[in-house]
C-alpha cells in the first residue's frame, strides 16, 4: 500500500503503520501472531512507564492472530486490515474483557456482550491487544480522571496525553498499537490526538454505531479510528462504520469512500477545494506555537492548490456553555444506571444496620464515582429540574440550533472548515486538575462539530516551537461527507511529510531507548 517509513528498523514490526503491516501480511513477510507478539512485547516493556492500557488480553490476542493466519493461508480474508492489531478504549463493551470506562463502579464487570464496534473488529479479523485508559466515564481532557490512576504522553512522561482518550492515543503514539478505537463527545478522540502527535477521527454523528458504547451524552457521541496517519484512519473507519439496526440514530446509508478518499488527498492536488478559516476558533488564548504550525499548514494547503476563505460562526463563542449543560443533562440520566444493583460495586454502608436499597446505592454511588463525575451528575440534575429546565437545558438547545446554522451557512462558503484542535500543547499532569474550566477550555476547538453532529479529523501540524510539543490541524466537513476528512488531511500529511522528512513520532524523546 505505501513504502515503509524511512525509519523502520529491520523486523522492528511495531513502527511500521497498519497498511505496511497489511501489505507485509499479504507478502508472507510475517504472520499475524508474530507482530501481535511485538506489540505485545512493546507493552511489556514500555507501558509500566505510560499506562495506555487498563487490561491486556495477551491469549486472547494471540489467538485471535492465529485465527488470521489460519484463514490467510486458505486464502480467505476477513478484511484488508486482516490479521492487524488493535487496542480499543475501555468505554466499549467487550464479550469476556472487563469494561470499567476507567470508574471504580465498574471495577471487575465483565460483559456477556460486544459492542458493534467491536462484533465488526472481530468479524474483520483484527487481534485485540487489550483495553485502553481513559477518564472516568470518558468525562475529562487529560486522562487525569482514569480511577485507575493517569496516563502518561509517550513526548513527555509528566504530561498528559489529552482525554478523555489518552490511554488509545498514548498506546498508538508508544507504538504499542498500530490501531485504536476512541470515543468523541467533545472533542476524546481529536485533543489526545493532537497532543500526542498521532491522527483522530470523529465521524459523522451516527455513522458509527453507539450500540453497546457505555453512554456518556448519547446525542454527542461517536466511536472513531486514533492512528499514526490518515490513510490507517480510513481503513479503520470503513471497517467500524455503516448502519447498524441496533442503534435507532445510526444513520441507514452506505459510507462515502474514505479509502479512496484518502489516497487521493495523498497525491497532493487539492486544486479548487475552499478552505474556510473559522473566526472563532484561533486568536486568543491559543498558544503561539500551535497558531503558527496552523498557518504553516494553511500554507501547505494554499501550495495544494486550495482558496483560504475566512468565515464567521458567531454562535461558536457559545458552544462551550451550551455543551456543559447539555452533556452533564444526558450523563446524569445515563449515570443513574449505577445503582448497586446491576452492574459492578456494591458498598454496603458502615454504621447502618439493615440499610435500605437507598443506603446501598448512596454509599456506592458515594465511593465509587470520582470528583468530576459527582459533579457532572450535580450540575445535569439541576440543569434538568423543574423550574430550571427551560432557563438552562432549553437555552442551551437553542445555542444549538444555532451552532448548526452556523456550519450550514460556512458550508456554503467553504468545502471544509480548519482550526487548530487544541489551544495548546500537552500540559503538565496535575496542571489543570484543581481548575474544572481550565481543563474544559481544551474542548473550544473542537465541540461545536459534536453539538451538530458534523465529521471531524485531527492530523498532526507539527511542533510548538516553544515547548517541542506536538499540535493538531482540526478538519471539519458537512455530516455524511466524512470523505473529504481524508482527502484533505491526507494531502496535509503529504505536505508536512515532505517537510520532515519521515514521520513525527519518530522524533518522541521520551521512549527513545525503550525497545521491544
Ligand atoms: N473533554 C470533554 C469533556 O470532558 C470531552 C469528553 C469526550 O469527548 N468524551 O466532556
Amino acid at each position: 500500500m505505501s513504502a515503509p517509513s524511512s525509519t523502520t528498523t529491520g523486523t522492528d514490526w511495531t513502527r511500521r503503520t497498519a497498511a505496511e503491516l497489511a501489505d507485509a501480511l499479504a507478502a508472507g513477510e510475517v504472520t499475524s501472531v508474530e507482530l501481535t507478539q511485538a506489540h505485545l512485547d512493546r507493552i511489556a516493556a514500555v507501558d509500566g512507564a505510560v499506562h495506555a492500557f487498563l487490561h491486556v488480553d495477551a491469549e486472547g490476542a494471540l489467538a485471535q492472530a492465529a485465527a488470521s493466519d489460519e484463514r490467510r493461508a486458505h486464502g480467505q480474508l476477513a478484511s484488508p486490515l486482516d490479521g492487524v492489531p488493535i487496542a480499543v478504549k475501555d468505554v466499549l463493551a467487550t464479550q469476556g474483557l472487563p469494561t470499567t470506562c476507567g470508574s471504580k463502579i465498574l471495577e471487575g464487570w465483565v460483559p456477556p456482550y460486544d459492542a458493534t464496534v467491536v462484533v465488526r473488529l472481530r468479524a474483520a479479523g483484527l487481534p485485540i491487544l487489550g483495553k485502553t485508559n481513559m477518564d472516568e466515564f470518558a468525562m475529562g481532557s487529560s486522562t487525569e480522571h482514569s480511577a485507575y490512576g493517569p496516563t502518561h504522553n509517550p513526548w513527555d512522561l509528566d504530561r498528559i496525553p489529552g482525554g478523555s482518550g489518552g490511554g488509545s492515543a498514548a498506546a498508538v503514539a508508544a507504538f504499542e498499537a498500530p490501531l485504536a478505537i476512541g470515543t468523541d463527545t467533545g472533542g476524546s478522540i481529536r485533543q489526545p490526538g493532537a497532543v500526542t502527535g498521532t491522527v483522530g477521527v470523529k465521524p459523522t454523528y451516527g455513522g458509527v454505531s453507539r450500540f453497546g458504547l457505555v453512554a456518556l451524552a448519547n446525542s454527542l457521541d461517536q466511536a472513531g479510528p486514533v492512528t499514526r496517519t490518515v490513510l490507517d484512519s480510513a481503513l479503520l473507519h470503513e471497517i467500524i462504520g455503516g448502519h447498524d439496526p441496533l442503534d435507532s440514530t445510526s444513520v441507514d446509508q452506505p459510507l462515502p469512500a474514505l479509502v479512496d478518499a484518502a489516497r487521493q488527498g495523498a497525491a497532493g492536488d487539492l486544486t479548487g477545494l475552499r478552505v474556510g478559516v473559522v473566526t472563532e476558533l484561533g486568536g486568543d488564548g491559543y498558544q503561539p506555537g500551535v497558531l503558527a504550525r496552523f498557518q504553516e499548514s494553511l500554507d501547505l494547503l494554499v501550495k495544494a492548490g486550495a482558496e483560504i476563505v475566512e468565515v464567521s460562526c458567531p454562535s461558536f463563542v457559545h458552544a462551550m456553555a451550551a455543551y456543559y449543560l447539555i452533556l452533564p443533562a444526558e450523563a446524569s440520566s445515563n449515570l443513574a444506571k449505577f445503582d448497586a444493583m446491576r452492574y459492578g460495586l456494591r458498598v454496603l454502608p458502615e454504621h447502618i444496620d439493615n440499610p435500605s436499597a437507598e443506603d446501598v446505592m448512596r454509599a456506592t454511588r458515594d465511593a465509587g464515582f470520582g470528583d468530576e463525575v459527582k459533579r457532572r451528575i450535580i450540575l445535569g440534575t439541576y440543569a434538568l429540574s423543574s423550574g430550571y429546565y427551560d432557563a438552562y437545558y432549553g437555552q442551551a438547545q437553542k445555542v444549538r440550533t444555532l451552532i448548526s446554522r452556523d456550519f450550514e451557512a460556512a458550508f456554503e462558503k467553504a468545502d471544509v472548515l480548519v482550526s487548530p484542535t487544541a489551544p495548546t500543547t500537552a500540559f503538565k499532569l496535575g496542571e489543570k486538575l484543581d481548575d474544572p474550566i481550565a481543563m474544559y477550555l481544551n474542548d473550544l476547538a473542537t465541540i461545536p462539530a459534536n453539538l451538530a453532529g458534523v465529521p471531524g479529523i485531527s492530523v498532526p501540524s507539527g511542533l510548538a516551537e516553544e515547548d517541542g510539543l506536538p499540535a493538531g490541524f482540526q478538519i471539519l466537513a458537512p455530516a455524511l461527507a466524512d470523505d473529504r476528512l481524508y482527502r484533505v488531511g491526507a494531502a496535509l500529511e503529504a505536505a508536512l511529510a515532505a517537510q520532515w522528512g519521515g514521520p513525527l513520532l519518530d522524533q518522541a524523546p521520551a521512549l527513545e531507548g525503550a525497545s521491544a
